[in-house]
């Protein structure tokens, strides 16, 4: 037998999540068999344990959405026991189960070798961290450059932002930081942000689709009216790699932006994106895209008390990215 932490629906259309002993049977069929050191707290992570959250397909579910940890066997060729790793990925934590517990197994294309990361390092980084590499590679490969202006980061205290404000000031990119957080501004300065700036827009501010133009490229995981904005205030062919409903998943501009100033709207997708790309973008997040302040933004929880952090991610109050020590570390 071996701990996980059980989300449950219960007679009152609730869910109910609890630490349970579960033995092997309890898991899916997969080629890679994981002993599990940490996994992560993601929006995703909440969403799954909220009732009509849209994401869980059924339950019984062990939730997590990204694990890292040690191979403990595998029918895969690819992989060898003892190899260090992280998964994530497709239905992982939602349709499957994920990561807060203490053995995962897992299909051998969601694996991904660790190069130059620690398996905590690695569950610092996790989803958010992974998709905030995707969404600056995606700003690289449209050709804005450091001498084209400033970046947009928005949400920039939580997870996708956090670590996207650290690659871009480390990339040599002048980094506007938009949090809601006061408490976020010090940090966020320490990640690299050259200014820090509030919500956009800013409370009872009207949107326009098309405003005064300020960014070359923005990393947006809020959606609604903040994306409306950043499509409104980027310059010339600009590019806002989007990721995230954090605020709203409702999209109120025109198409404006896009006709008229040429801005590309890029969606970033982690859940379905092919093997070869997961695994060539994580070996780049161990060498030359390797996050510089991964300890200033972790905060390490036990599993025991995620369910107070699957709430707090909810409402947006959640600093940096929330690690979860399961084993090990
Ligand atoms: P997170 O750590 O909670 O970060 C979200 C941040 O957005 C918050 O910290 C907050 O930052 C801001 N925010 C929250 N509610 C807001 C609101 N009502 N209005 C404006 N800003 C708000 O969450 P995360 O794990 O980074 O995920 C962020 C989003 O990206 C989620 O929607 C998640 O589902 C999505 N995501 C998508 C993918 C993908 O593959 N497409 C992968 C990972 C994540 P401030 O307080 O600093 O403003």
């Amino acid at each position: 037998d071996f701990n996980a932490l059980v989300a449950r629906s219960n007679d009152d259309g609730g869910i109910d999540l609890a630490s349970e002993a579960v033995d092997i049977g309890f898991l899916p069929e997969g080629e890679v068999t994981i002993a599990v050191d940490y996994s992560s707290v993601n929006f995703k992570d909440a969403l799954a344990v909220t009732p009509k959250g849209g994401v869980a397909r059924e339950y019984p579910l062990i939730p997590g959405i990204d694990l890292t940890g040690t191979v403990r066997a595998s029918s895969s060729p690819e992989f060898a026991v003892g190899d260090q790793v992280v998964a994530h990925g497709r239905d992982i934590g939602t349709g499957r189960h994920g990561g807060y517990a203490e053995l995962a197994v897992v299909p051998a294309d969601l694996v991904v070798k660790l190069a130059g990361l620690t398996t905590a390092e690695a569950g610092t980084i996790g989803t958010a961290g992974y998709t905030a590499a995707m969404s600056v590679e995606r700003i690289v490969a449209h050709g804005i450059t450091p001498a084209d202006g400033p970046i947009l980061v928005t949400g920039a205290s939580g997870g996708v932002g956090s670590v996207s404000v650290d690659l871009l000031a480390a990339a040599g990119y002048e980094v506007v930081a938009s949090t809601g957080k006061e408490s976020a501004h010090d940090l966020l300065r320490e990640l690299g942000a050259a200014q820090v700036i509030g919500r956009v827009p800013e409370a009872g501010e009207k949107v326009r689709a098309l405003g005064k133009t300020q960014w070359a490229a923005a990393v947006d995981c809020v959606g609604g009216t903040t994306l409306a904005y950043v499509a409104g205030t980027l310059r010339y062919e600009g590019i806002v790699a989007a990721s995230g409903l954090a605020g709203s998943a409702d999209l109120p501009t025109t198409v404006h932006p896009f006709i008229l100033r040429g801005v590309t709207l890029a969606g970033i997708d982690s859940v379905q994106q092919p093997s070869a790309r997961r695994r060539a973008l994580w070996a780049r997040l161990g060498t030359d895209m390797k996050p510089r302040h991964l300890d200033a933004i972790t905060t390490q929880v036990d599993v025991a008390s995620l369910p107070g952090t699957l709430r707090d991610i909810l409402s947006g109050s959640v600093t940096g990215r929330t690690r979860v020590r399961v084993a090990g570390g």
